[in-house]
């Protein structure tokens, strides 16, 4: 009997064993749909087998093997069961929900495809998102893919359908799409010159394709390094290979993509990110697992695509967080790319002007190779002039000190830009009584409620509760109700109070729709807009030429806080911020207000001195026995008290007896204990090894599985880095 093992995504560790019937070839990396209890599932076969270990009479036999995409290759599958292995989950999860959701699901793929359209040159430049009509939602729909394959185009079924088809052939009846080929279209159209330093960076990594080599590519905010990434993609497409790029969070930088189509115009580029509507993004990922597209580019789950003839890999702003899945699957995007540059052998760069101190340290220790870019890449450009404002000293108002108001003034008059950081959406983040001293806080979270002003509505952060402003006190009945503290909104209207004639705008995630956020990005770039307010939103990748000075408000709270990290993550912000100041000509200027004027990380800060400030970060992390000197798990759990989330967790402890060199850590609630209404603590285990670590998590977690109380959430998190 042909007996093959299937992944399929049930809550259980195990494959599943069903046998092949003679006339369906169902080798390893094949899609099959196999019957599992009354249902049918979509199952990847991972291995095949002579024989099985259950009851061959009780076997059941594959229902049908898919074919309508080309098969799961074989890295594929290793790169899989590395990630189960290391982030100990099923196997069966970490396949399926690696496949694109089309992929998943028993529905067919739509016969259409292989029939290609591109928007053409006749088409009307400003197409509408949101366009009304038929014709212009798959126009939108075209553009967005670059090159759209008909099937992903049909959404509907029936008449719509018919409908969709005549819309598609009224747009290339008018010219505004043709038909097109997927090819490997090598045509490069480089923005710049190189500076010598560039070309330097370009050369050394050039030599080392074709190699599994991991680079860190440290190059200051503004060095040009998205060019270097160009240069090089430009080689590895000439040679005949894939590209596959990473990067934070596409929908935020819609001029990133812009650039690569520009750099690019004949080549095939898959866009993969979340946002994307199902049949789009299964779309990209087919055109990169059948080796059309010569560029992959997207968020972190970009990482779990098949490429056929992968020959480099980018991580753009390796540092960034989002990086890391926060659930399921809780994998490092950036870890995962430098498993396949090793599993291909071909370069990885790392690409940040602020590393992670996992990627410092790994270059420190020999691993990686250190590339850097000192100088800002444009013309004249100098990196800012960072000053601290001592908060004592100066006393604000409204949040804005005197020197601050004086710097937006001058930058008012030469008719040059500002920019207002402050991490913290929102009008207030504390709406509260001054006659009994109620605050409004939220029922399901450890957390008070946000005030929003612009809508009269008080939000938490945390979960996403939201209520109208009350009228009066819900404990007492008074009327006068204080706002305390500020967020952008608040910041936003003093701004606009303080200077009436200038033209305020604000970025953060309140601003929900991407048309919105794409037009207010516009408007700073065309000098449409004189102060910008904003959070951490703004503070990558984005290249705004009249921005000469950077406010920083309310940075201390995290200069105090309890996370290890919080150092590393505001330094980080913070250089990427001031990195948004003086990017032409004009000398830049970042203003950070202060209540700890002579603290090391402003005085790094000031200096642009990120290799101090790592290293006295690690030596930091090394006497505190903290990552990256150390390996860490930590296992979570969730339930509606918190004894019950205490006692597992202080159970799980007691299950396996950590080998020599394994530590396992007292129970702890989280800072949020309470979110959406569940208890949460954890428990942190650390290891001078990782294999050591890793030895110690398998036994843990098939213990683990087998002993958890069936009404309580867990889940292991490798190398974890939020803990809130
Ligand atoms: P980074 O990603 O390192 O912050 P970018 O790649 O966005 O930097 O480049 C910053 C600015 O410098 C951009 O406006 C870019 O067009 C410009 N630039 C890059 N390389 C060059 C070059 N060789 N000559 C002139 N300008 C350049
Ligand atoms: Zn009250
Ligand atoms: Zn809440």
């Amino acid at each position: 009997m042909k007996i093959a093992r299937v992944a399929l995504d049930v809550p259980l560790t195990r494959l599943f064993d069903y046998s092949c019937p003679d006339a369906l070839s169902a080798p390893p990396g094949a899609r099959v749909v196999v019957p599992f209890g009354k249902r049918h599932l979509v199952g990847v076969v991972v291995e095949t087998a002579a024989a099985t270990t259950f009851d061959p009479g009780k076997i059941k036999a594959i229902a049908r093997v898919l074919e309508d995409a080309p098969p799961l290759p074989a890295d594929w599958l290793a790169l899989m069961r590395f990630l189960a292995l290391y982030y100990q989950r099923p196997l069966g999860e970490t396949v399926i929900s690696s496949l694109p959701p089309r992929l998943r699901s028993l529905r067919p793929l739509p016969r259409e495809d292989r029939i290609f359209w591109r928007v053409a040159a006749a088409a009307p430049k400003a197409i509408d998102e949101r366009g009304s009509t038929r014709k212009e939602q798959l126009l939108a729909k075209i553009e967005s893919q670059g090159l759209a394959e008909q099937g992903t185009l049909l959404s509907g079924q029936g008449k719509d359908r018919a409908a969709e088809r005549i819309a598609l052939r009224a747009l290339a009846k008018a010219g505004w799409i043709e038909n097109a080929v997927p090819v490997a279209g090598t045509r490069f159209v480089p923005g710049h010159p190189l500076t010598p330093t560039q070309v330097e960076v370009v050369e050394a990594l050039r030599a080392r394709l074709g190699t599994f080599s991991p680079f860190l590519l440290h190059g200051v905010t503004g060095s040009g390094k998205t060019e270097i990434y160009l240069h090089l993609i430009a080689e590895t497409l000439r040679s005949g290979r894939q590209a596959m790029v990473l990067v934070p969070e596409i929908g935020l930088t819609p001029q990133l993509e812009a650039r690569f189509r520009s750099s690019f115009p004949d080549a095939s580029i898959a866009v993969l990110h979340s946002g994307l509507d199902d049949s789009t993004r299964t779309s990209g990922w087919l055109r990169a697992a059948r080796g059309e597209s010569g560029i992959v580019l997207g968020t972190r789950l970009a990482v779990l695509a098949p490429l056929p003839r992968l020959g480099l890999v980018i991580v753009d702003e390796e540092h960034d967080s989002s990086f890391k899945q926060q659930e399921g699957l809780r994998y490092s995007g950036r870890d995962a790319a430098v498993f396949r540059a090793r599993q291909a052998g071909v370069p990885i760069i790392l690409g940040t002007a602020t590393p992670s101190l996992e990627t410092y340290s790994n270059m420190l220790a020999g691993r990686y190779t250190l590339v850097e870019l000192p100088e800002r890449a444009s013309p004249g450009a100098r990196m800012p002039v960072v000053r601290t404002i001592d908060l004592k000293a100066e006393p604000e108002q409204q949040g804005l000190t005197p020197s601050l108001v004086r710097a937006i003034e001058a930058r008012l008059a030469r008719s040059e830009q500002s920019l207002i950081f402050i991490n913290r959406r929102g009008y207030a983040p504390v709406l509260t009584c001054g006659s009994c001293g109620w605050a409004a806080s939220c029922d399901r979270c450890t957390a008070r409620l946000v005030m929003h002003k612009s809508d009269q509505r008080l939000r938490c952060h945390h979960c996403g509760f939201e209520e109208a402003i009350p009228r009066h006190c819900p404990q007492c009945g008074n009327v006068d109700l204080h706002a305390l503290g500020r967020g952008t909104q608040r910041v936003e209207e003093t701004l606009a109070e303080r200077f009436p004639g200038a033209r305020v705008v604000r970025i953060d995630r309140d601003i929900a729709r991407r048309k919105t956020l794409a037009e207010t990005l516009d408007s700073i770039r065309d000098g449409r807009a004189d102060i910008l307010v904003g959070t951490q939103m703004i503070a990558k990748g984005h290249d705004f030429p009249g921005m000469t000075l950077v406010g920083v408000l309310n940075a201390d709270s995290s200069l105090l806080s309890t996370d290890y990290r919080a150092g590393e993550r505001l330094f980080a912000m913070l250089m990427q911020v001031s990195g948004r100041a003086g990017r032409r000509e004009t000398q830049g200027e970042v203003l950070v207000q202060t209540r700890y004027p002579g603290h090391p990380l402003y005085a790094a800060l000031a200096r642009h001195d990120y290799a101090g400030f790592a290293r006295s970060q690690l030596a930091e992390r090394e006497v505190a026995g903290f990552p990256p000197s150390v390996f860490e798990a930590a296992l979570r759990a969730e339930s509606t008290t918190l004894a019950d989330s205490m006692a597992f967790l202080r159970m799980a402890a007691e299950l396996v007896e950590p080998p020599e060199g394994v530590r396992i850590f007292d129970p702890v609630p989280h800072v949020v204990t309470r979110r959406a209404g569940l208890e949460r603590a954890q428990l942190l285990v650390q290891s001078r090894t990782r294999p050591a670590l890793q030895g110690f998590l398998q036994a843990w977690n098939d213990s683990l599985f087998e002993h958890a109380p069936r009404n309580l959430r867990w889940h292991l998190d490798v190398d974890p880095i939020e803990f809130d």
